[in-house]
């Protein structure tokens, strides 16, 4: 193993994004094993209340900015020893409400990020997504190397998977010409505690409706399905992926275990009404009513790949989703 996060190691670690959804539980993982964290976050999306409790620690600090602002980023990614980019625009609703901010952030952000590395060439894992390659035809599982299939520019959702394409073919390039080590990794439907409700999620949105007695909002007939992935599967693969010698200039899906956590959205709404013992009624939504006219498409598919990963890391995911749906029912009740 090269250590570059190693357990003990005491790595100064950056993590853009880091008062996000995965990025405060990524910091918190790293300071339990031994790392310094700084979290860049610039609260768009990201939260203080993610990240208050890891604040006494002296390993630990928090700076507001955003990504887009070189100077504050300049010294911060010169300190670190190795940087996970996770700032991004993300949330279906919050792209399509925030366009131009969603493309700026995205790919002027990763831009910068890269360009600053690329003066000491530390190590860059680039939070990516399965988004990237849109709809896909059929009913295959998602490999890494799957032509990518999307709507046309006019609709504002294919706004998040464009930018996060370009986002890889920075890190790509930036790997080939210049030898940033860059690591791709691409998150399928990641789910725990602190996932907002309000950018578009589905599953704290169905927690969040059922335990206030709301309609659970299910949109089109619900048979379109997802693989979720709880939160702590992601971390051990996204830092057995940041730690290993041969990843950087590979592309890498990171999901959920099909046989426990492919789903239907229809079957989730009930799923999350028994679990919550709600009386939610589960209301059927026509896009049309949820989105404004053309800013949105749906994929009826969407199942990982896994065999890249295992392979190079011996990733294999084991939290079932109930386990995960308990754990934020019990943190949104909270
Ligand atoms: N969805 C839904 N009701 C909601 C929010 C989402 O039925 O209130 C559906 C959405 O249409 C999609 C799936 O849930 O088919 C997952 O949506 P999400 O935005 O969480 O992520 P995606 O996988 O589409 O990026």
């Amino acid at each position: 193993m090269s250590g570059i996060v190693g357990e003990g190691i005491g790595m100064k670690v950056l993590i853009t994004g880091g008062a996000g959804f995965i990025g405060s539980h990524l910091a918190e993982r790293l300071l339990n094993t031994g790392h310094q964290v700084t979290v860049y976050d610039d609260l768009s999306t990201g939260d203080l209340d993610n990240v208050r409790h890891m604040e006494d620690d002296p390993r630990f600090t928090m700076k507001v900015g955003t990504v887009l602002d070189r100077e504050v980023l300049a010294p911060l990614v010169e300190e670190a020893d190795v940087i996970f980019h996770l700032a991004a625009a993300v949330g279906v609703n919050y792209v399509i409400e925030n366009p131009l901010h969603a493309l700026t952030t995205n790919i002027r952000g990763t831009e910068i990020l890269l360009e600053l590395a690329n003066k000491k060439k530390q190590r860059v894992i680039l939070a990516s997504t399965s988004e990237v390659a849109g709809k896909k035809n059929g009913k295959a599982n998602f490999s890494e190397d799957d032509d990518r299939l999307l709507g046309p520019t006019t609709v504002t959702r294919w706004i998040y998977s464009t930018s996060k394409a370009v986002d890889e073919m920075l890190g790509l390039a930036y790997w080939r010409e210049k030898k940033v080590p860059t690591v791709i990794v691409r998150f399928f439907n990641v789910i725990g505690p602190r996932q907002s409700p309000n950018y578009g999620m589905v599953v704290p949105r169905f927690i969040k409706q059922a335990l206030l007695g709301h309609p659970i909002t299910v949109y089109n007939d619900g048979e379109q399905k997802r693989c979720f992935t709880d939160i702590e599967d992601a971390l051990d693969g996204l830092v057995a992926l940041a730690e290993h010698p041969d990843t950087p200039g590979e592309i890498y899906n990171l999901g959920g275990n099909a046989e426990t956590n492919e789903i239907s959205i229809k079957k989730l709404a009930h799923r999350v009404k028994e679990l919550t013992e709600s009386d939610s009624p589960i209301e059927y939504v026509p896009y049309e009513k949820a989105f404004a006219k053309g800013s949105y498409e749906d994929l009826n598919y969407r199942v990982p790949d896994l065999t890249k990963i295992h392979s190079a890391v011996g990733y294999e995911p084991e939290v079932g989703l109930d386990l995960t749906l308990r754990k934020i029912i019990e943190y949104i009740e909270s």
